[in-house]
């Protein structure tokens, strides 16, 4: 670093040489991750409140670090998407997932279940995301049926008529459940929302915390949940914790929910163990 005295260039020079680093080793480690097969997925249970039956679940992706263990993805999925690794990551994310629903229908223990894998904005950019799907579900023989897709509304509304023709492709390969993550957060425009092929909105976790006291919270939710019944839309309140919150949005007309309160992310063993308790219960 330069000599440069009396306005702190060193120091700063040497914290941000600390972070670079940290971010290259991040980067190197989560190439070789890939490569040696540190990746998990986790498996969090979608309960439908109108039969109290799990209909399936969230995949959300888990790093299993050598050294530091269990890495979750708020700290990693950002370097992915920056780096372009998120492409690779994603497809063994759904080739992961596509392998375990058909290992699981063929066991044949248990419900028809839907599994929904999170897109992030890089792959919806990919103009052959609903090719790479589709030999995925090709080469894992998978019912496309039974896997659902979860994009979030702001990555929806960076380009909406592009993200429209991509989920039209996915939805030709016979995809039938497309959600829109984190709605709420990102600004929708009704009409952008009337083209979408999508049938179901994830009323973002932001909204859910604040149930059933926040007055604001109420109410959007309440506008969410109706706005999206006429629109013929399912919707899926994430995040939930407490037993008051799940009342108010049994009471409000919610069809699904997911939170801590019937399970966190899981291994998929004890989710499949999960969906075999509460089926026998
Ligand atoms: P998301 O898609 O909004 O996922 C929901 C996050 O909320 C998950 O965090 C989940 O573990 C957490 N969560 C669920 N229920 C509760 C609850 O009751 N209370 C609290 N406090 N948290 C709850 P996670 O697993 O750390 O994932 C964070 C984000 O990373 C996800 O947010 C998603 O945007 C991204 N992500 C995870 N897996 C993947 C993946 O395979 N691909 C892509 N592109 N992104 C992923
Ligand atoms: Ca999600
Ligand atoms: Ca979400
Ligand atoms: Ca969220």
């Amino acid at each position: 670093a330069k000599e440069d005295g009396g306005n702190g260039y060193r120091f700063f020079t040497s914290e941000m040489n600390t972070l670079a680093s940290d971010r290259l080793e991040m980067e190197s480690g989560l190439r070789r991750a890939l490569a040696r097969g540190e990746f998990e997925v986790y498996y969090q249970p979608k309960l439908n409140l109108a039969d109290g039956c799990i209909t399936g679940a969230e995949a959300l992706l888990r790093w299993r670090h050598p050294q530091r263990g269990l890495v979750s993805p708020g700290e990693f999925i950002p370097i992915l998407e920056e780096t372009g690794l998120i492409e690779q990551v994603g497809s063994w994310v759904l080739k992961t997932v596509c392998t375990q629903i058909r290992s699981w229908q063929e066991a044949d223990s248990l419900p028809p279940l839907v599994i929904a894998v999170n897109l992030s904005g890089r792959q919806l950019q990919r103009s052959n995301l609903a090719a790479t799907i589709a030999d995925i579900l090709e080469e894992t023989g998978m019912d496309p049926r039974f896997l659902e897709l979860e994009v979030t509304e702001s990555v929806l509304m960076h380009d909406p008529q592009c993200a429209v023709d991509i989920l039209m492709q996915i939805r030709n390969k016979g995809i039938l459940h497309i959600d829109v993550d984190d709605f709420g957060t990102g600004y929708s425009s009704l009409s952008y929302l009337k083209q979408f092929p999508i049938d179901c909105l994830k009323l973002d976790k932001s909204f859910v915390d604040g149930l059933p006291h926040d007055e604001d919270d109420i109410a959007i939710s309440q506008a969410v949940i109706a706005m999206a019944h006429s629109l013929r839309l399912t919707v899926i309140a994430e995040g939930v914790e407490k037993e008051e919150q799940l009342a108010f949005l049994r009471d409000n007309g919610c069809d699904i929910i997911q939170g801590y309160i019937i399970s966190p992310p899981v291994p998929a063993h004890a989710f499949a163990r999960l969906v075999q308790a509460r089926a026998n219960s």
